[in-house]
């Protein structure tokens, strides 16, 4: 089942190799299929060396529906986001350097790039830490994420969220660019620049005629053009 879906979540998932996102087996995707289940990268293995089959199917209350492998350790916690989340259909998690260690010396990364702005909608927060592989890690996401599209867990990594997995995508990706700018800036030492709440309005509203008006990834009608859903 959600065969097409599965390869998606395996092209989201090497992309975070490729944006320098993860390292190793590290990070996790997950997908809410329509129909309520969750479709989840399992846990310690290579992207590289996975094939769409080795995606788990999940329920929401974490039973497993189809798949041999173990799923994501951090399966728990990314469950409890899909049930307080309603509007959260697809979660990325990794291990991105620059706004993980912004996140040991901030409580929010401030919103001062256009494309951040674009991305996760505005500034976004530092989560207070929570035990990686344990429900704590969804608890403190959920708190700290508000209507934001990314949140910095402190001492660990950076989950984003989205309608979909492209939003998500995005999200990790320009914050992480962002986060290398914002320390480029803070290592000079001066003041940064801010946008104004205006700025980051006008941002947010360009991303959203920003592209191309190909259908967005449906798991209801996947084809294989929707399978191309990742950065290039
Ligand atoms: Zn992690």
């Amino acid at each position: 089942m959600f065969e097409k879906q599965k390869e998606q979540v395996l092209q989201a998932a090497r992309t975070l190799d490729r944006y320098g996102l993860i390292a190793l087996s590290g990070g996790n995707v997950s997908w809410r299929m329509p129909t309520g289940e969750v479709l989840v990268t399992p846990s310690g293995m290579i992207y590289d060396q996975m094939v769409p089959e080795d995606m788990l199917v999940v329920s929401l209350d974490g039973s497993i529906i189809e798949g041999t492998l173990k799923a994501s350790v951090d399966t728990e916690a990314l469950l409890y986001i899909f049930q307080h989340k309603p509007s959260v259909q697809a979660i990325i998690h990794t291990h991105q350097p620059y706004a993980t260690g912004l996140g040991l010396v901030m409580d929010e990364i401030p919103c001062n790039l256009s494309t951040m702005a674009n991305a996760t909608e505005g500034p976004v927060a530092v989560a207070a830490y929570g035990d990686p592989g344990s429900l704590s890690m969804g608890v403190e996401a959920v708190r700290a994420l508000g209507e934001r599209l990314a949140v910095v867990l402190k001492h660990h990594g950076v989950i984003a969220v989205g309608k979909d997995l492209k939003q998500a995508l995005y999200a990790c990706v320009y914050l992480e660019e962002a986060c290398k700018t914002i320390s480029v800036a803070m290592g000079t030492g001066n003041p940064m620049a801010a946008m104004t709440q205006e700025q980051i309005n006008e941002a947010v509203a360009v991303f959203h005629r920003y592209g191309q008006d190909v259908p967005a990834a449906d798991s209801s009608s996947a084809s294989n053009k929707d399978v191309d859903i990742a950065l290039v």
